[in-house]
């Protein structure tokens, strides 16, 4: 494991819920995920804490959900919530600290020794820097879960950032000083504000799903759109976009351009 602290509830306002199925749909933005969880903490706030009617409300939340799973082949679990009155932490409304003690985790999609163990590859493919610096950049449920656990957009950000500045471009370097790492928020808040992606087509950043409903990495067809590959096309890719044509591939490219350049700005100045 490279990461020396915990990626799902590191705290300062970053919190994730991405392998309990957080994004696993079409329309996977803050407004409707915001509403399905608040709509799940709500509804199991009152039931009373015990695994029998807990399962009998789970099941009723899977069966009413208005839009099956982006990804068939992965769970998306009724136990997810806001664990906060403010609703700024997304976290497990059945963990034994959230219920007041009791377990209640075998009442979700998986058994609750899964969920207790389980760590996705971001904690051992992100290096700690990185992962502090993303803590540091996103502090916010939303962002942050989409953003921890895509390495690849990490390390092609850092790449660019590098390439921009002709060296290494360090994490630290970058949390040390506010405008980089205000620079480097906004880099990484392209995955939720960068401008003509198809919102609802069937991507989640590189993935698509096959014909089994399993993630699969998806690719730029340089040959249909008769461009050469860039240094931004994994960024471009990760943030979503599906080119239809050489146009919108320029204009993505730029905006990711764009951003770097001003995190390089922001660290020579
Ligand atoms: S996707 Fe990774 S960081 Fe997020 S909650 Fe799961 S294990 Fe934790
Ligand atoms: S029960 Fe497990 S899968 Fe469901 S929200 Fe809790 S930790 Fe995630």
């Amino acid at each position: 494991m490279t990461v020396s602290f915990h990626l799902c509830q590191p705290g300062r306002g970053a919190s994730c819920g991405a392998c309990c199925g957080l994004y696993n749909f079409r329309d996977h933005s803050r407004a409707a995920l915001t509403q399905r969880l608040a709509e799940q903490t709500a509804q199991l706030r009152d039931v009373p804490k015990e695994m029998e009617a807990w399962r009998a409300a789970a099941k009723e939340f899977v069966e009413s959900r208005n839009e099956p799973p982006l990804f068939p082949a992965v769970r998306v679990c009724p136990l997810l919530g806001f664990i906060d009155a403010e609703q700024r932490q997304v976290g497990c409304l059945g963990h034994p600290k959230v219920t007041g003690g009791v377990d209640l985790r075998d009442c979700g999609v998986y058994r609750a020794s899964i969920c207790e163990t389980f760590t996705c590859p971001s904690f051992g493919w992100l290096e700690d820097a990185q992962a502090r610096l993303v803590q540091a950049a996103c502090p916010d449920w939303y962002l942050y879960g989409l953003v921890i656990t895509d390495v690849e957009f990490v390390r092609g950000c850092l790449r660019l950032i590098e390439r921009e500045l002709g060296g290494p471009a360090r994490p630290e370097t970058m949390m040390a000083r506010p405008a980089a790492l205000e620079a480097v928020r906004r880099l990484f808040a392209l995955k939720e504000t960068a401008a003509d992606r198809s919102p609802y087509a069937p991507i989640f950043g590189r993935f698509t799903p096959d014909t089994v409903g399993e993630p699969v990495s998806r690719m730029i067809n340089y040959a249909k759109l008769g461009v050469r590959a860039a240094p931004e096309d994994d960024v471009v890719l990760c943030l979503g976009y599906d080119p239809a044509d050489a146009s919108v591939l320029t204009a993505a490219r730029e905006r990711v351009r764009i951003h770097i350049r001003a995190v390089a700005r922001a660290l020579m100045d």
